[in-house]
């Protein structure tokens, strides 16, 4: 089912008295495909859960409308919009089965919605199956892992066989590995489904390891709508540039003159097209190529050898950060005995942002 969200705005009183407002969602122009896993991604306080609840109905918006497929459902309560939701914390009930806490939303169910006894246990058989957790129905929560616990919410969740899943940062109770293994199940389950799922997370690697299409927000403001790689190569401005990837773009102040970029007195790179203006420069840490010749000079701190990669760490006035990383592949020697360091920089990693916009400013080449 596809959903769209029209001008949604969602507006709180601030919680602490005689501050302004927060507009926690602020006009929300999107549309989410039918049947994608789409990650909605942001640093905590930005929005992402309210979002997710003006969509699933437990929050009614200041402003705006929310489409299912052509149908608007902004007034409609949340038990009528067939949403599956899915929290952090998993919520089950301590006293039930696996069994019967996969069964009890359709124990809820009244009138013609009521369903057989066999098509209830067909039902919850089959999302316990779905989600793995077929062998342990007998079992308590108090009795299972985390992830178990996990996949039974999510189980349940499923059993209404609902049209949209709506996940709040679902893995976060969870210790590493388990994190890793649940997003792979995560991503697999949506595949099997086919439902449309909004998967909300503050963890840039997770969101970009299982989504379609990623929507990046910041301050309740939609800043970018792409996917995954899109989003990590094509950054629209300098917060999303900053917020993907790991380790982090190293930012610089830079000026632009006569078509080329200058950091320091340096020109270390060619921007044919750009005007002659100050401007942010992002640096990729893969974006540095090591070489005697190169353009743009660093004093060199270590090296750091990670077996197929080496990090060099480097420093450089006009950088934001003390320290700049470059990542290469272990087959470049690093003249350890030198105190300064040349590299050229990948033009494809190296984005320019206006100084007071920080919106990303395009160069040819
Ligand atoms: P996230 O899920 O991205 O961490 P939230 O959607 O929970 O962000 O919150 C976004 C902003 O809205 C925060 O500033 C939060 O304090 C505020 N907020 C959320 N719910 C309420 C509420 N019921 N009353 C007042 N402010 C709220
Ligand atoms: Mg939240």
């Amino acid at each position: 089912m596809k959903v769209v969200l029209k001008e949604l705005t969602k507006r709180f009183a601030n919680r602490t008295k005689g501050q302004p407002d927060v507009i926690a969602v602020n006009h929300f122009n999107i549309e989410l495909p039918d049947g994608k896993l789409i990650g909605l991604l942001g640093p905590s306080g930005c929005g992402k859960s309210t979002a997710l609840n003006l969509i699933s109905g437990l929050e009614i918006p200041t402003e705006g409308q929310v489409f299912f497929e052509e149908d608007d459902v902004t007034k409609l309560p949340a038990e009528h919009r067939g949403v599956g939701l899915v929290f952090q914390n998993y919520a089950l009930y301590p006293h039930l089965t696996v069994r019967q806490n996969i069964a009890f939303p359709l124990g809820n169910l009244k009138g013609d919605q009521k369903l057989p006894k066999e098509e209830v246990e067909r039902r919850v058989e089959e999302a316990a199956r779905l989600v793995q957790i077929d062998q342990l129905m007998d079992r308590k929560p108090s009795e299972m892992s985390g992830g178990q616990q996990q996949r039974v919410a999510i189980a349940r969740a499923l059993v209404k066989q609902p049209k949209i899943l709506l996940l709040d940062e679902p893995l976060s109770n969870l210790d590493a590995r388990l994190r890793l293994q649940t997003r792979e199940e995560l991503r697999r389950i949506q595949r099997e489904t086919g439902i449309t799922t909004v998967f909300v997370t503050h963890d840039q690697e997770e969101a970009m390891s299982i989504s379609d299409l990623i929507i990046v927000m910041k301050e309740g403001v939609i800043q970018q709508v792409d996917e995954p790689q899109k989003v990590y190569t094509d950054p629209v401005n300098l917060f999303v540039a900053k917020f993907l990837g790991t380790p982090e773009i190293n930012v610089f102040r830079g000026t632009v003159r006569n078509g080329q970029l200058f950091l320091g007195e340096e020109s270390v790179l060619d921007v044919p097209g750009v005007e002659d203006r100050e401007v942010y420069v992002g640096i990729r840490p893969e974006g540095f190529i090591l070489s005697e010749t190169g353009r743009f000079t660093m004093d060199l701190k270590r090296v750091e050898e990670m077996g197929r990669d080496t990090s060099v760490i480097a420093a450089h006035p006009a950088a934001e950060k003390p320290t700049v990383r470059a990542i290469i592949s272990s087959e470049n020697e690093v003249d350890r005995t030198k105190e300064t360091v040349k590299f050229d920089i990948k033009p494809f990693r190296t984005y320019l942002f206006d100084i007071e916009t920080e919106e990303r400013i395009p160069f040819g080449g």
